[in-house]
C-alpha cells in the first residue's frame, strides 16, 4: 500500500514546498482549453495542500513536444484556468529547472501555487535523466504524484525524482485509481464480470489473459470478438480480424476452460455492406444494416455492433453481476447506427451502480463513448482517467510511477515531525530577507 497524501499531517506539510505531479494534458483549440476535466480532477489535492499550509509546485506535461520548446504547448492557458478554479495566485514560470526556478521556489509563499513549464520541453524528462530528476527534486522536500495517466511511464517527474525527495506519496486522484483498480478488483464482490471490447485482441492480450483467471464471466465484444469467432471456425465476412492472433484467441478460450470462467461471445451481429470507414459516411448517417448469426456472416458484410439477442444477454449478465470491469466499446459506437450495443452496456452498468454494484470503466474510447451518450462519470463507481495506465494496471503490471511511491509505514509518521529540513528553511529565509 502506498502512502496517501491524506495520511500526512499538517506538521508534515506546513510551510513546506511540495512538488505535485499532475496530468494537465488537456485538449486545446489554439490557446483555448476545450475540456478542463483534468484540471478540475486535481483540485481536491491542490486544495488539501493549500489548506494544510503547503506550497505546491506543480509539474505537468502537455502534448508531445518531444524534448523541445514548442510555443503552442506552454502551460499559460492552464495557469489561467487553475487560478480561476483555485481562486489562488498561480505563478507560472517559463522554465521547469534552472536558477530562476530555484529562486521562485524559495520565494514561494503559503496560499500561492508555482506552476512550472511543460516538463516535456526537456529531453531529460522522457529519458528519466538522473541529473534532471535531481534538479527537479531540489525544489521541494515532499513529492506528491497525482498523475495516474502517466504512471506507466518511468520519466524523471514520475519516477526518477522520487530517488531524491525525502518523501513520495500518492495524491487523492492517484489513491482513488489505485484503490479502485487495485483493491476493489483484487477482492471483488462476486459474481465478477469483465467486458472487454475494442478493435483488436493484440492490444489487450495481457489484460484478457489476466482477467480470464479472475472473473466469473468474461464477455468479449467489439471487433476482437470476430477473431475469437474465426478461431472457432465461424464465417465472419469482412469483419475486422487479426489472423495472427487466432492462436491467442484459442489460448484464451482454453484458459477460460481451465479456470472455469464463462466466456461469452456475441451470438448475433449487426453488419453492413457499406464501407463506413471510406470517408463517405458521416457519423450521424443512418447506415443500412442487417442482423446475422455471428457465426454466419455473409462474405460481403462487415459486423460493426453486437446484435439484439447479444445485447439482451450482455445486459442480463451485467444485471446479475456485483462487480463489473469494462474496457473497450462493443461496437463502432462512433457511428450512431452501430452505437446501440455499447450504449445498452453503459446504461446497464449505470443501473447496476444504482443497485450498489461496483462498476469500473477504463479505456480512452470507452470514456469517449460515455461522453457521446452524455452519461456522467458519477454514474459509475469509478471511471479511470488513465487510458494506457489503467490497461497496464489491469494487466497486473507494476507501474513504475506507483512502485516508486513510499509504502505506508507507521514509523515514518513518528520520525516525521523532526524531519530535518532546517537547511531548506534557512535557504528560504535568506531569499526572503
Ligand atoms: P479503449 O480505448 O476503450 O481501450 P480500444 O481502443 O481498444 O478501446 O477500441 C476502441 C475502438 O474499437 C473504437 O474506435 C471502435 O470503433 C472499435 N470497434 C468496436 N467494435 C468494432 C468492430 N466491430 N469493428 C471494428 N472496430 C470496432
Ligand atoms: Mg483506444
Amino acid at each position: 500500500m502506498v502512502t496517501k497524501l491524506s495520511e500526512l499531517k499538517k506538521t508534515d506539510l506546513e510551510n513546506t514546498n511540495v512538488i505535485l505531479r499532475v496530468d494537465f494534458n488537456v485538449p486545446l483549440n489554439g490557446q483555448t482549453i476545450t475540456d478542463d476535466t483534468r484540471i478540475q480532477a486535481a483540485i481536491p489535492t491542490i486544495k488539501f495542500l493549500l489548506e494544510n499550509g503547503a506550497k505546491p509546485i506543480i509539474i505537468s506535461h502537455l502534448g508531445r513536444p518531444k524534448g523541445k520548446v514548442v510555443e503552442e504547448l506552454r502551460l499559460n492557458p492552464i495557469a489561467q484556468r487553475l487560478e480561476e478554479l483555485t481562486q489562488t495566485t498561480v505563478i507560472k514560470l517559463d522554465e521547469a529547472v534552472g536558477p530562476e526556478v530555484k529562486k521562485a521556489s524559495l520565494a514561494l509563499k503559503q496560499q500561492q501555487i508555482l506552476l512550472l513549464e511543460n516538463i516535456r520541453f526537456y529531453p531529460g524528462e522522457e529519458t528519466n535523466d538522473a541529473n534532471f530528476a535531481k534538479e527537479l527534486s531540489e525544489l521541494a522536500t515532499i513529492y506528491v504524484n497525482d498523475a495516474f495517466g502517466a504512471a506507466h511511464r518511468a520519466h524523471a517527474s514520475t519516477q526518477g525524482i522520487t530517488n531524491y525527495t525525502q518523501r513520495a506519496v500518492a495524491g487523492f486522484l492517484m489513491s482513488k485509481e489505485l484503490e479502485m483498480l487495485g483493491s476493489k478488483l483484487a477482492n471483488p464482490e462476486r459474481p465478477f464480470t469483465a467486458i472487454i471490447g475494442g478493435s483488436k485482441i493484440s492490444s489487450k492480450i495481457t489484460v484478457l489473459k489476466n482477467l480470464v483467471k479472475k472473473v466469473d464471466t468474461l464477455i468479449i465484444g467489439g471487433g476482437m470478438a470476430f477473431t475469437f469467432a474465426k478461431a472457432q471456425g465461424a464465417s465472419i465476412g469482412k469483419s475486422i480480424c487479426e489472423d495472427d492472433q487466432l492462436e491467442t484467441a484459442r489460448e484464451i478460450i482454453n484458459l477460460a476452460d481451465d479456470f472455469d470462467t464463462a466466456l461469452i461471445l456475441p451470438k448475433d451481429t449487426i453488419a453492413t455492406k457499406a464501407n463506413i470507414f471510406s470517408g463517405d459516411f458521416k457519423e450521424t448517417d443512418i447506415v443500412e444494416s442487417e442482423i446475422f448469426n455471428a457465426k454466419e456472416i455473409p462474405s460481403d458484410y462487415e459486423g460493426l455492433d453486437i446484435g439484439p439477442e447479444t445485447q439482451k444477454q450482455f445486459v442480463q449478465l451485467i444485471n446479475q453481476s456485483r462487480t463489473v470491469v469494462w474496457n473497450g466499446p462493443v461496437g463502432v459506437f462512433e457511428f450512431d447506427s452501430f452505437a446501440s450495443g455499447t450504449k445498452a452496456c453503459a446504461l446497464a452498468l449505470k443501473e447496476l451502480t444504482q443497485k450498489e454494484g461496483v462498476t469500473i470503466i477504463g479505456g480512452g474510447d470507452s470514456v469517449a463513448a460515455l461522453e457521446k451518450f452524455q452519461i456522467t462519470k458519477e454514474s459509475y463507481t469509478h471511471v479511470s482517467t488513465g487510458g494506457g495506465a489503467s490497461l497496464e494496471f489491469l494487466e497486473g503490471k507494476t507501474l513504475p510511477g506507483v512502485a516508486c511511491l513510499e509504502n505506508y509505514n507507521e514509523d515514518d509518521y513518528q520520525t516525521n515531525e523532526s524531519k530535518d529540513d532546517s537547511n531548506f528553511k534557512k535557504e528560504i529565509e535568506k531569499v526572503r530577507t
